[in-house]
């Protein structure tokens, strides 16, 4: 029988209410004849309340291994609920926590990637009769047998995974908006809503903040063709419905900007007056991978008298970890800087097309466009297909909706 995956998002399963309208949709595919896959989130804010008591309970040190025990359960509890009201609309279901897959993930606690997950424990029960196995996303099981969780969204990487691990003839994620637009429709009410992306654009967009899917799960998508569709849990659906996240071949023509994303929560560090000299750069960015920060831009200034200036910028919760990372560093006699700045009021704000590739211009009407805003860039990075600026965190919407209005995104 073709297998289908659904996964709904933390607001399609906030209460039972909403678990009876999942319940009823499953049914609809069911009715169809596939066999379905659902994974589920936790309720919504279930997974911040988790991590709440964790830091609260754990301090900052908290042992990563029991943090994963305790925030992935919140989707077990939504994976059983579901399961039951499945069973008492005569649906033969049964939930499955990750680690009765079982789904093998590394051991990178709080940020595991899923290693593999075997067919044959689902393969049986469907035989016998089976005709949804409801899934908790968002958790696995690490080689040593602990709990695993697979990142903030991760439960949309779980749903690609099976997809692809039992030959899914598509992935439908549903969540609380209708589609990927053009922007977070939250930020921009001219946002438009798009019937197909590219899995390039997509994944640029997830991995600079557009959070509607996690970014592993699109690189999982485009690895193993997995047909990724973005739609609506709360309106009646269509086959066609919602955004379609394709090969590039499949799109007819596009803008050359597909999107524009932002992530609000960023912060810029500057070692003033380093060395200028070879090997500097690894001294300083080596110690900060070491402790686990994420470091995304990164500028340089000119040298002056053998000595420079270095900026970046990264997570706004990880700056008490980088900067200990750096002054244990300078303690250590590897580095040496006269002083330390950090702004933690920064966003990152990026346009996203693979028409960048073809066009010129794009970064010049993007600056253009803050300029008239009156917005002050403090460090720019390009890639082939996007460009990214961090700026003041206050005018993060305004260069949203101005970058959405320059470059027409509310058209097709
Ligand atoms: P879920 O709980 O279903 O996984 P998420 O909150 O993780 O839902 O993701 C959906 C949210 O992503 C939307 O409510 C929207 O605010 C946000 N979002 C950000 N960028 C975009 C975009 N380009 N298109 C659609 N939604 C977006
Ligand atoms: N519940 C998890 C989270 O909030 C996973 C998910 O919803 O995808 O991050
Ligand atoms: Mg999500």
């Amino acid at each position: 029988m073709p297998r289908l995956v659904m996964k709904f998002g933390g607001t399609s399963v906030a209460n039972l209410d909403r678990i009876r309208r999942v319940a009823k949709r499953v049914g609809v595919e069911v009715a169809k004849g596939y066999e379905v896959v659902v994974v589920v989130s936790a309720m919504s804010g279930k997974t911040n309340e988790l991590v709440g008591w964790v830091n609260e309970a754990g301090g900052p040190l908290y042992d990563a291994r029991e943090y994963d025990a305790v925030v992935s359960s919140g989707e077990n509890v939504t994976a059983g609920l579901l399961a039951m009201v499945l069973q008492s609309n005569g649906i033969d279901a049964r939930s499955w926590q990750g680690w009765q897959v079982p789904v093998v993930t590394t051991s990178a606690h709080s940020s595991a990637r899923i290693e593999e997950i075997p067919n044959a424990n689902f393969d049986a029960k469907f035989a016998e009769g089976m005709k949804v196995a409801v899934v908790a996303g968002f958790q696995g099981i690490s080689p040593e047998g602990r709990i695993t969780t697979l990142g903030r969204g991760g439960s949309d990487t779980t749903a690609v995974a099976f997809a692809a691990a039992f030959d899914a003839e598509r992935c439908d994620i549903y969540t609380d908006v209708d589609g990927v637009y053009t922007t977070d429709p939250r930020v921009s009410s001219k946002a438009r809503k798009m019937e197909k992306i590219a899995f390039e654009e997509m994944l640029e967009l997830a991995s600079l903040g557009a959070k509607v899917l996690q970014t592993r799960s699109v690189e999982l998508a485009m690895r193993y063709k997995v047909r990724l569709r973005v739609l609506s849990s709360f309106e009646e659906q269509s086959d066609n419905a919602g955004t379609l996240v394709c090969d590039e071949e499949d799109i007819m023509e596009s803008n050359v900007v597909a999107g524009v994303a932002f992530s609000r929560d960023e912060a810029k560090m500057t070692l003033v007056s380093v060395a200028d000299r070879p090997g500097v750069s690894a001294a300083i960015f080596g110690p900060l991978a070491e402790a686990g920060v994420n470091v995304d831009m990164i500028v340089q200034n000119i040298a002056e008298d053998g000595r420079t200036d270095m900026t970046f910028s990264l997570p706004v919760d990880q700056v008490a970890r980088a900067e200990k990372a750096v002054r244990d560093a300078m303690a250590r006699e590897e580095i040496n800087f006269h002083d330390l700045i950090v702004d933690t009021d920064v966003s990152k704000v990026s346009v996203v097309g693979i028409g960048m590739r073809s066009h010129t211009g794009v970064a010049a009407r993007m600056f253009k466009a803050l300029s008239a805003e009156g917005i002050n860039i403090k460090v720019i990075t390009t890639s082939e297909i996007k460009i990214s600026v961090l700026i003041d965190r206050k005018y993060m919407e305004l260069a949203v909706q101005a970058l959405h209005d320059v470059f027409e995104l509310e058209k097709a």
